[in-house]
């Protein structure tokens, strides 16, 4: 069996691809393995499956505009962490489900990344856990293995991908620790480009110093 990867500065990874539910998801969890991967070279794609349509107390703003602020605060963010291409499947917020029709979208988005690592939610958390967040999170390791990889699955889809591991954040029986101190001052910065979902930048930026420097990933070994 192939040794996993020690880290985001294991020199065997060349490509990432994060699948997250919501605009800021990515900050939250990964945006420092993210920036020391891009740091040395590594291409790093989103994709997105909601825009986060309902992320906002004021119901005075439609569902279409609060999508259109918060994708543009994830291309913020997306460009602070070095990222280049950020995909949105646009569905609506709070609603996901697991479908077929959303593993293939989720197969053609990682036929077209073509990563090392996919980084995404680990579907085994507690019940108080976005739903959004654990269908992403089954549905994108389901398209992962075996179905990118499978030829004769979604051929429409893109010629098939092996992808040697996920990376799987928010669980509860995490394997590897990542400090992230060396690049925590870059990932505060991506997140508060999420302008919409900060109250205070101050108390913010306070907490994230004190919590937000060690990352967590269960590994999952596709090979
Ligand atoms: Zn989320």
């Amino acid at each position: 069996m192939a040794r996993l990867f020690s880290g985001p500065d294991d020199k065997r990874i060349k490509r990432a691809l994060c699948i997250v539910a919501h605009p800021d998801d990515i900050e939250f969890y990964c945006a420092g393995a993210v920036l020391m991967m891009t740091g040395r070279g590594v291409v790093v794609d989103f994709v997105l499956a909601t825009s986060g349509d309902k992320g906002a107390r004021d119901i005075t703003k439609s569902r279409a505009k609060v999508a259109q602020i918060r994708e543009r605060e994830q291309e913020l963010a997306a460009d602070v962490l070095g990222v280049k291409r950020v995909a949105f499947l646009r569905h609506p917020d709070a609603e996901l489900v697991e479908s077929l029709e959303l593993r293939k979208e989720f197969v053609a988005e990682i036929r077209t990344s073509k990563p090392d690592v996919l980084l995404t939610f680990d579907p085994n958390v507690p019940y108080r856990f976005h739903p959004d967040h654990r269908v992403v999170g089954r549905v994108a390791l389901d398209a992962v293995w075996p179905s990118a990889r499978d030829p004769l699955t979604f051929p429409k889809a893109g010629p098939p991908h092996e992808t040697a591991e996920a990376w799987c954040f928010g669980g509860l029986q995490p394997t590897l620790e990542v400090d992230v101190g060396g690049v925590l001052t870059k990932k505060i910065e991506a997140r508060l480009a999420h302008t919409s979902q900060t109250t205070s930048p101050q108390t913010l930026m306070r907490r994230w110093r004190a919590m937000a420097r060690i990352e967590k990933f269960h590994q999952v070994n596709l090979r």
